[in-house]
């Protein structure tokens, strides 16, 4: 017999390649900094398990695109999908990945479609906050200024759409944010718990893998239960 689950592991498994200070993704500036910060400075290994839910959600893109280029869904155009993003700013590089930039036909209206995979569709309620932020970004740079986040269920393919607003002033701030990262990894200056200073944002520390270290550093401030 074959194992399936040893399989999927070894094809999954990747060599963990540290990250490289002065180069950041907009998938990240959004969460919590002094995560981001400890994944540059302390990098571990990815579980198995959280490939694959990686993985699932890269499932779940090509599903999208097949859905957005259907012949099915002749209103809306494909125009282009995993579009690479590199921003030089001052002395680092932000790259990444825009998810898809579709044509709505009647309007003429270009927009950039981030596509996010949930557990749960029922609990998303409204666009969270990191990916309102990527989107933002991609949004300034490409000068695309209508942009939708979508929400996918993993389990039934169920999904929410959400637009989000171009705001220069707030596109301006995010910019802010990697120079102030770049800062702080460049002169080893720990951030200050950022997830913990909002009920808004605790969650984060939840899912967090530097959790025990990062509450060591300051016990004092919130928990997450
Ligand atoms: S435990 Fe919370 S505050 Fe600390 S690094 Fe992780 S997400 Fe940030």
């Amino acid at each position: 017999m074959i194992n399936f689950d040893q399989m999927i592991d070894n094809h999954l498994h990747k060599e963990n390649r540290p990250k490289e200070i002065g180069r950041y993704y907009p998938s990240e500036i959004g969460t919590c900094m002094r995560k981001v910060w400890y994944s540059y400075k302390f990098p571990m290994e990815t579980n198995p398990e959280l490939l694959k839910v990686f993985e699932l959600g890269n499932i779940l893109h090509d599903f999208v695109v097949k859905v957005l280029k259907s012949e099915k869904n002749p209103d809306v155009e494909l125009i282009k999908t995993e579009l690479p993003f590199r921003q030089e700013i001052e002395d680092f590089l932000v790259s990444g990945r825009i998810d898809n930039i579709i044509l709505i036909k009647a309007s003429g209206k270009n927009i950039l479609v981030e596509v996010k995979s949930t557990g749960n569709i029922d609990f998303v309620e409204e666009a969270m906050h990191h990916n309102k932020i990527q989107l933002q970004l991609y949004m300034h740079v490409t000068g695309i200024h209508n942009g939708i986040l979508l929400y996918v269920d993993k389990r039934n393919l169920k999904s929410k759409v959400f637009p989000v607003n171009y705001n220069e002033e707030d596109a301006l701030k995010i910019i802010d944010r990697f120079k102030v990262l770049n800062k702080l990894l460049k002169t080893d200056a720990l951030p200050d718990p950022e997830a913990r200073s909002g009920k808004e944002s605790l969650w984060m520390c939840r899912y967090c893998e530097y959790r025990d270290k990062c509450y060591k550093e300051d016990p004092s401030s919130p928990r997450w239960l």
